[in-house]
């Protein structure tokens, strides 16, 4: 049995095991499975691979897929451009065990949103400065579309407060992209504090949450016009892309 699965902590709502388990049905996959392993501490990586002999590879959520890269041998460009990772695969050889990283969340997140972009996406705001906003930065870096970082705490540089949101900062970012975990399942009414009377039609908001599948941030962002986009499309491609790799 080749073994897969999800690191992070908490995982009671992963959407990452149900897929799996779904696509091995579906595609007459019998010789692997995919489970959860909940981590709350990332230094306890190399115990969790030597109990389970047969895991060949896992993808990593919040809040290690920053922390795992000194627990790596290698990792892709990408992922160290990005400085965030969140899918390893496993090689072990007689020389020892080798974890290799990628980041496979910046090609869920380019294919999905390349399509909704229109000639006027040229500046955008990332909503929260964590994991998923560095694979959503490389990706608008790497298009040409320049960023604004918004926080609620930090205050380096390129990065604002959400107090700092005035009218022309919305009018002018026509894209935004929700990278925090605000409005969440269970926490269906937070949402980012972002000054939504100012949306219009022009923009597209993007939430990288996918439960639920319309966010109050969606849902206030469609009240002005705006188009919006959840992060479901984005997990399934990273998902797949995934297992790609440990195929590979
Ligand atoms: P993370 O590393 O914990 O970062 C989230 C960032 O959001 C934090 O750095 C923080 O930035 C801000 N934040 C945290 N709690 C907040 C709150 N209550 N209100 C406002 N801002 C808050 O998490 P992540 O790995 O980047 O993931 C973030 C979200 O993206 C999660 O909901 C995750 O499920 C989703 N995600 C989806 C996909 C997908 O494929 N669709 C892929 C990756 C992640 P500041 O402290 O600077 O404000």
């Amino acid at each position: 049995m080749r073994l897969f699965g999800l690191i992070g902590f908490p995982l009671s709502h992963s959407f990452s095991a149900g897929f799996f388990k779904k696509k091995f049905a579906d595609e007459n996959i019998f010789d692997a499975e995919y489970r959860l392993f909940p981590l709350t501490n990332i230094s306890r990586l190399p115990e969790l691979i030597e109990q389970q002999p047969d895991l060949q590879g896992f993808n990593i959520t919040i809040p290690h897929k920053i922390e795992i890269l000194p627990h790596l041998t290698h990792v892709s460009k990408v992922a160290f451009d990005a400085g965030a990772v969140n899918c390893v695969k496993i090689e072990r050889e007689a020389s020892g065990v080798k974890l290799y990283g990628f980041n496979t969340d910046i090609y869920g997140f380019r294919k999905s949103l390349l399509p909704l972009l229109k000639t006027y996406h040229y500046s955008a705001l990332i909503l929260g400065t964590g994991g998923a906003a560095k694979a959503v930065s490389y990706i608008l870096l790497e298009l040409g579309i320049g960023y604004i970082m918004v926080s609620r705490s930090s205050r380096e540089k390129n990065v604002l407060q959400y107090s700092q949101l005035t009218e022309e900062i919305i009018k002018t970012n026509l894209l935004i992209i929700n990278t925090t975990p605000a409005g969440m399942y269970p926490e269906l009414d937070k949402h980012p504090d972002i000054p939504y009377q100012f949306l219009s039609s022009g923009h597209l908001l993007y939430d990288l949450i996918y439960n639920p599948s319309e966010t109050k941030f969606l849902k206030k962002g469609k009240e002005y016009g705006a188009a919006t986009k959840n992060g479901l499309q984005m997990l399934e491609l990273q998902a797949e892309k995934s297992w790609e790799i440990w195929n590979s």
